[in-house]
């Protein structure tokens, strides 16, 4: 198949990178950052000049892109995906999207005779280098279905959800979730230091007790070395998946008050500054209040 990729930055590059060296489509990159597309043209992929020049002739073209507002100007936009496609491709977003911009994007698609499928992505930037990230995705099943080689091609872990939009739906389950484990990660390794234990053996001790998760192993690296940057999943866009999971929250009138509570915290940690640092900066919120 003839693969277009937009978007190979920490996620969307070794996602990218697993495509192109296990399997045999052809691929073609764009992204705005040169250096990034370097590391897929490095390992036989093609340069795009344009989303014009990725989308025509491709059968499945892919979006990896921070905000949903960046998804919304390379497919909706002028000289976009939308613009440029024709009847019978396939658009599959793997960004962290908004459920309603999913559903306009494929009803803009589907006008044309585009198919889409929303895929987000779940296991950070070591599953998606390991190839063993969950793909959710939501969108037709007979799409899906033929668009399964592609998307295992960078992990074996696909799950078909529902309707479009269902993918969005779960990934955005899954990080308010994690983002409130990241926070109390934060909360009890600050207890327990503050308190006088060794922050070492607090980390050794959690890892092998009930209070232990895939979170906590990746957010308590972090901490010990006390190094948020450069980020693996920036503040920015975390503190973007918690917003779009309480619009969710709010149009179906669900209370979250963890997730409320984890929203307020980054956004506290990105008005210290730190929205481009790593999102497990949030422990510096409490490393500020503490030192005072
Ligand atoms: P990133 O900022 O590292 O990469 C985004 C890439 O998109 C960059 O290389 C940037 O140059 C490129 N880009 C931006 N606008 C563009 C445009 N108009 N045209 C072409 N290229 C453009 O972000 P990331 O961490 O890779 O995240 C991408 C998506 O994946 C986000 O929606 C994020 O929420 C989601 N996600 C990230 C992680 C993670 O651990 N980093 C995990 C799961 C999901």
């Amino acid at each position: 198949m003839k693969v277009g990729y937009i978007g190979v930055g920490n996620m969307g590059g070794p996602m990218c990178r697993n495509l192109i060296k296990r399997s045999n489509h052809s691929v073609t990159v764009f992204d705005l950052n040169p250096a990034a597309v370097k590391t897929c043209t490095d390992l036989g992929a093609t340069a795009g000049k344009s989303i014009a020049d990725v989308t025509q002739g491709a059968d499945i073209v892919m979006t990896s892109l921070p905000m949903p507002r960046d998804v919304e100007a390379v497919t909706l936009g002028d000289n976009g995906i939308l613009a440029n496609a024709s009847k019978g491709q396939t658009y599959i977003d793997l960004s962290t999207n908004a459920p309603s911009m999913v559903k306009r994007i494929g009803a803009a698609m589907a006008a044309k005779g585009i198919a889409m499928l929303d895929a987000p992505v779940s296991g950070g930037t070591v599953g998606a280098e390991a190839a063993t990230i969950a793909i959710m995705v939501g969108g037709d099943k007979k799409v899906f279905d033929d668009a399964l080689p592609v998307l295992q091609s960078f992990s074996a872990n696909v799950i078909h959800m529902g309707e479009l939009g269902t993918g969005t739906v779960a990934k955005l389950v899954n990080n308010m979730m994690a983002f409130c484990n990241a926070a109390a990660a934060a909360e009890g390794l600050m207890l327990g230091v503050t308190a006088g234990l060794d922050p070492q053996k607090l980390v050794q001790v959690i890892a092998s007790s009930s209070g232990n998760s895939s979170v906590f192993k990746a957010f308590s690296e972090r901490a010990l070395s006390n190094k948020f940057s450069p980020p693996s999943f920036a503040l920015n866009l975390a503190h973007k998946d918690l917003h779009l999971a309480m619009e969710l929250a709010d149009e179906l009138d669900v209370p979250l008050p963890q997730g409320s509570a984890t929203h307020n915290l980054q956004r506290m940690a990105r008005r210290m500054g730190l929205g481009n640092d790593d999102s497990s900066a949030i422990l510096q919120v409490y490393q500020s209040v503490l030192k005072k």
